[in-house]
């Protein structure tokens, strides 16, 4: 006589069902309604899979039998294995083809793969133009030398029986309808999952298995290279035991430079010439990336504009690998004259050099004001008081109005 037959039922089996008649029942239904197969049917296979994991244990079945549900509480519980494990356990994986079956279980008994490290590198301009080379200290774990990574004496370290070495317990309780897995880092190892007697813990690592060490990696910065740009180091990352350590990843950071601005490959150079050089030509110099000086010509009667850019091919950043260079725009910025010309004998000059005035347009017969300029300077700041307290004046006269309507 069996307490409940839920768990029957959701089978479809009788409680005098045979392990076979089980299993071919689970099969039928956990196929039915896997959720590959049928996305719908909701938390359906869990709870076949559940019934299965239960009743396919001798001890569970008898427990469940005697006592229904109830009974299996703190039982140990599914152990950290879910319905998709289960079923994988059972069938194999990729049964509805690909990844989909089994592949979202990961094997479980493979080592995981460690974390990777990213170090960001801040680089010059320079150093991406010629390429340089670097050494760059970090701190890492390693396994511990004098245990190596076992955390104390040849046989000093026991598999903790509380957890089964797992460091976390698992229990199942009843919530209403459901049933629900607790898991907690397990008290009698602190979650380590196994035991080493103080006195034979290494005396290095303390039974960490691990130890801090400073490592150097040469970091070779190739010519061209970019912002954001990666090197890896494989498998430098952390150590630690069953780990498969993963990469450290040094990230590139481009420096803003004082002078060049990059664009990919192109560079972009400000420069500032005078109005004689950018009217009778000259020559201006570019300090370069590589500590050359670029002595650059202006032609006479070129006539450099403001804003106007112009380009030096191939004196750009080398591309990266191939090392052919981009190239150098310059942005002109036109200095005029500070200095007041009032001097007759200039004005003339001018007069006769540059190219006549600009005619004024046709004035017709409106009415014409005769007006000089003035320095802007100190207008400027009288124009936003001005703006100020003509606001002021605004909100007030708003203000008789709020208060008609208050009253
Ligand atoms: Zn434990
Ligand atoms: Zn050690």
């Amino acid at each position: 006589m069996v307490r409940e037959t839920k768990f029957y039922d959701i089978l479809g089996v009788s409680p005098s069902a045979t392990e076979s008649e089980l299993k071919k029942a689970y099969r039928k239904l956990a196929l039915k309604y896997h959720p590959d197969k049928n996305p719908d049917a909701g938390d359906k296979f869990k709870e076949i899979s559940h019934a299965y994991e239960v009743l396919s244990d001798t001890e569970k079945r008898q427990m469940y039998d005697q006592y229904g549900e109830e009974g299996l509480n703190g039982q140990g519980g599914m152990g950290g294995m879910d319905a998709e494990d289960l079923f994988s356990q059972l069938f194999g994986g990729g049964l509805f083809g690909g990844a989909g079956g089994g592949g979202r279980s990961r094997g479980p008994q493979g080592p995981r793969r460690g974390k990777d490290m990213v170090h960001h590198l801040k680089v010059s301009l320079e150093d991406l133009y010629k390429g340089k080379s670097t050494k760059l200290a970090l701190q890492k774990h390693v396994l511990c030398g004098k245990c190596n990574g076992k955390g104390g004496k040849d046989g000093a370290v026991r598999t903790c029986n509380g957890c089964n070495g797992q460091g976390v317990r698992v229990t199942i309780r009843q919530m209403g309808p459901m049933m629900q897995q607790f898991q907690q880092a397990c008290p009698d190892c602190r979650g380590e999952g196994e035991i080493i007697n103080e006195k034979d813990r290494c005396k290095q690592c303390f039974g960490k298995k691990i130890v801090g060490e400073k490592k150097i990696l040469e970091v070779f910065i190739d010519k061209g290279m970019k912002n954001g740009q990666t090197i890896t180091f494989t498998g430098e990352g952390d150590q630690a035991p069953n780990i498969i350590p993963g990469d450290i990843i040094i990230a590139l950071d481009e420096k803003p430079h004082s002078t060049f601005e990059r664009n990919g490959d192109d560079l972009v150079y400000q420069a500032k010439i005078d109005l004689l050089t950018a009217l009778a030509g000259g020559q201006f110099a570019i300090p370069h990336l590589d500590d050359r000086i670029l002595l650059v010509s202006v032609l006479p009667g070129e006539a450099i504009q403001p804003n106007m850019v112009k380009v030096i091919p191939n004196e750009g950043m080398p591309a990266h690998r191939h090392h052919t260079h981009g190239h150098l725009f310059v942005k002109f910025n036109v200095e005029f004259p500070q200095s007041n010309w009032t001097d007759e004998e200039t004005i003339a000059k001018l007069n006769g050099i540059l190219p006549t005035r600009t005619p004024l347009p046709s004035l017709g017969n409106k009415h014409v004001d005769e007006v000089v300029l003035a320095d802007a300077t100190g207008y400027q700041a009288q124009r936003s008081a001005r703006a100020q307290y003509e606001e002021d004046e605004e909100e007030e006269e708003g203000q008789p109005g709020v208060q008609c309507a208050q009253s």
